[in-house]
């Protein structure tokens, strides 16, 4: 699946970037498809809820102003996520481009960005809330960072993780209740962001297979040629 006319331009010329910014509800599949696109275009996805888990773990200071708006499934505060986002766009591993997973997540947001750097292309990986919810709510973790799915994924042993023999448990955001509330978040103030990049939005069928969606998604990346 080489060969994009995209990877050919960054490689003739280190000044040609790939800016792109992933959109999708939970349970979308948006984090494969970050990891795939990460490793096709060699540029690194930041993903503002990786950010927030990870210093999370860590017990920062961020990790813990955070965690309160995280597990009632609420937004954390923009002036936070500008920053974070400004920070992260000046390290040099962007040198070639990145693709913002998570990240705008409302018109402020979005604003906010433009004032930092423009973008080549915006994805929206579009699957139902009944599918999301249906994918989130049976998703099962374990301390030890395995994930598992009631349906798709499920351990030998009922609620029992196959690697470490742990009791799965279900995060707090991903209960049925703060799944909702992060759908409803995501149709009233994240997807009306979509149409600010106009002819830039590629719209992309997430109930498809993970190779599909990907497949979908460098054809039309490569009808569109976001480089410059
Ligand atoms: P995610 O893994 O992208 O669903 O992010 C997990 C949680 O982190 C979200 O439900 C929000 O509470 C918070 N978060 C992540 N990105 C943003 C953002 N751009 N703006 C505000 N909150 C965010």
């Amino acid at each position: 699946m080489k060969s994009l006319v995209i990877l050919d331009k960054i490689g003739e010329d280190n000044n040609k970037m790939v800016k792109i910014i992933l959109f999708g509800p939970q349970g979308s599949g948006k984090g494969t498809q970050a990891e795939l696109i990460e490793k096709e275009f060699g540029i690194p996805s930041v993903s503002t809820g990786n950010i927030f888990r990870d210093n999370m773990e860590r017990g920062t200071e961020l990790g813990k102003t955070a965690k309160d708006y995280i597990v009632k499934g609420h937004l954390v505060p923009d002036s936070i996520i500008l920053r974070i986002i400004e920070n992260r766009l000046k390290e040099k591993d962007t040198k070639n481009g990145f693709l913002l997973d998570g990240f705008p997540r409302n018109k402020v947001q979005a604003e906010g960005l433009a004032k930092i750097t423009d973008v080549d292309a915006v994805i929206e990986i579009d699957v139902s809330d009944k599918e999301s919810i249906k994918r989130i709510s049976g998703r099962r973790t374990c301390k030890c960072g395995a994930v598992y799915h009631v349906f798709y994924n499920p351990p030998r042993i009922l609620e029992i993780c196959d690697k470490c023999g742990s009791k799965l448990f279900q995060r707090e955001d991903d209960k049925e209740d703060a799944i909702r509330k992060r759908l409803e978040i995501y149709h009233s103030e994240t997807k009306p962001v979509i149409s600010f990049y106009g002819e830039k939005s590629i719209k992309i069928n997430g109930e498809q297979s993970i190779e599909k969606v990907f497949e979908n998604i460098l054809s039309e990346l490569k009808k569109r040629n976001p480089t410059k």
